[in-house]
């Protein structure tokens, strides 16, 4: 390839100098007729990529597997992972990393073809994606970033050309990820697994000085490296509460050490706030519903625990003492960024004893009420409690006095309170109805204007332009819930 410099890939392998027990070698397999599709401009930019010489036909050839930039080795990454509770094998079935692209500021970023054929670690799959899920990741990972929310991202999605099977046959297509890394818990539980302790100590290194770099030199390194990773999960899954988003397969291979959300399979936003909430057709015990978040964050993290005993203290009881520790702290750390969310999203910028409860009110009245969770933080950072499910009610009236009283006590003005609301509440999420949309009109009509839009209003959420007061509309009441599948 001769265009490789010219896009300015700028590819480095620092996973390959870990032993070879941490991948495959794996190329991708060549498609027969790429065509870009999406193409996220700004991204390519801040990776420092030239986006227009990615997006020739050269640059295509490498986002469609077809050709690979010069002097990197792609891999496939082994790791392991708790499916719903129960612990198996897994690895890149259908991703193939092309390197950490090295950004002019030095950052370093995975970028990973997902659905580039088959690798050692496929196992009956075909390696490969479809269009439709692809995009629906595509637009909500970008969505996630709109909103503030660590998470991988999305370069490109590529057709294929070829078909692909699932339950009728439907266009395949590839989609660039980029992310801080993709390790994950999963990882390092298939190295506790199958691997020495002297490879759970170099993984445990490499990720330290890849993503928690300040403790390098800490005397306890390996324990403050499982708090500050406890810590990030506490922090994500908050993050994720506060507006709504249930990620569907919080399973131990799909939670990443670097706290980014990855794997947009089955997960969706909550329209009517309702704690029980649960998307994934194949959940059907609802582990991973909506107010199962956190303790599943946590329950994930003492998988992690596990696997980094060996390395936290040489004396087994000892490191289960201070792993556990660390580990119940999870709950009070989740409490905290939960609360400290939650007073911003009303406006509370200082603490009273009786916050928690005053939120904890609200909360119960929309679920009595079947309140929509977006729209209802929305219209009262709007002003307009009357434009809530709950108006007129005499526990909703009740609550907005005292709420109201609440801000009077506070010496910040109320402007600056509801400043603090508009910056808290995404004026717009993806709803369901609005994506599904989006990918019918791309998948079933090679029209991609209508997921364009979608793109446009969801890239600062917290805007509250007029242009975005359309997407804040609920879908048609139906009497089938709203089902996604695992991304096929
Ligand atoms: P996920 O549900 O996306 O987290 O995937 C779980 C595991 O299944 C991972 O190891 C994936 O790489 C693998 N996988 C998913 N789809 C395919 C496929 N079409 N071909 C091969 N492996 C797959
Ligand atoms: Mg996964």
């Amino acid at each position: 390839m001769t265009h490789t410099q010219e896009i300015r890939w700028n590819l480095d392998n620092s996973y390959t100098s870990l032993p070879e027990f941490f991948y495959k070698k794996t190329e991708p397999t060549p498609v027969a007729s790429p065509e870009l599709v999406i193409f996220n401009n700004s991204l390519a930019k801040a990776l420092g990529l030239d986006a227009e010489k990615l997006q020739s036909e050269d640059g295509v050839e490498i986002l469609a597997g077809n050709q690979i930039p010069e002097g990197t080795a792609t891999i496939s990454q082994a790791y392991g992972g708790h499916q719903f509770g129960n612990f198996t094998m897994l690895g890149d079935g259908r991703a193939v990393l092309l390197g950490e692209q090295v950004t002019p500021s030095g950052e370093r970023f995975d970028i990973q073809l997902k659905g580039s054929g088959r690798t050692p670690f496929s196992r009956g799959g075909d390696g490969r994606g479809t269009l439709g899920p692809m995009l629906r990741e595509y637009i909500i990972s970008e969505a996630m970033h709109g909103l503030g929310i660590p998470t991988n991202r999305s370069l490109s999605v590529v057709k294929t050309g070829e078909p692909v099977m699932r339950e009728t046959e439907l266009p395949g297509a590839i989609l660039t990820r980029v992310s801080a890394s993709h390790l994950r818990i999963g990882t390092f539980e298939y190295t506790a697994n199958w691997g020495t302790e002297e490879d759970l100590r170099k993984l445990a290194d490499y990720v330290i000085q890849r993503h928690f770099p300040n403790i390098e030199d800490n005397e306890d390194r390996y324990l403050a490296f499982y708090q500050e990773v406890v810590k990030r999960q506490a922090a994500l899954v908050a993050k994720w509460q506060l507006v709504g988003f249930i990620h569907g397969v919080m399973n131990t291979d799909n939670m990443t050490i670097s706290g980014e959300t990855i794997d947009y399979g089955p997960c969706a936003f909550m329209d009517e706030y309702d704690p029980a909430t649960v998307f994934s057709s194949i959940d059907v015990q609802g582990r991973y519903a909506y107010r199962n978040q956190p303790p599943i964050g946590q329950w994930n993290l003492a998988r992690f625990a596990e696997t980094l005993l060996p390395l936290i203290h040489e004396q087994q009881d000892h490191a289960v003492e201070l792993a556990q520790e660390a580990l119940t702290g999870y709950e009070d750390l989740y409490r905290h960024y939960w609360l400290e969310g939650m007073r911003k999203k009303l406006g509370l910028q200082t603490e009273e004893d009786q916050d928690e409860p005053l939120i904890e009110d609200l909360l119960g009245i929309m679920e009595k009420h079947r309140a929509d969770y977006t729209n209802t933080f929305r219209a009262l950072t709007l002003d307009k409690p009357e434009e809530t499910a709950m108006n007129g009610t005499t526990e909703f009236t009740h609550w907005y006095e005292q709420w109201q009283a609440r801000l009077d006590r506070q010496e910040q003005s109320k402007t600056s309170s509801y400043q603090l609301m508009k910056q808290s509440n995404p004026s717009v999420i993806p709803r369901n109805h609005r994506v599904e949309e989006a990918l019918e009109a791309a998948v079933e009509k090679g029209d991609y204007s209508v997921m364009k839009r979608l793109m446009d209003v969801l890239s600062d959420p917290y805007a509250y332009l007029p242009e975005q007061e359309e997407y804040s509309t609920l879908p048609e009441p139906s009497n089938r819930p709203y089902r996604t599948f695992c991304g096929t």
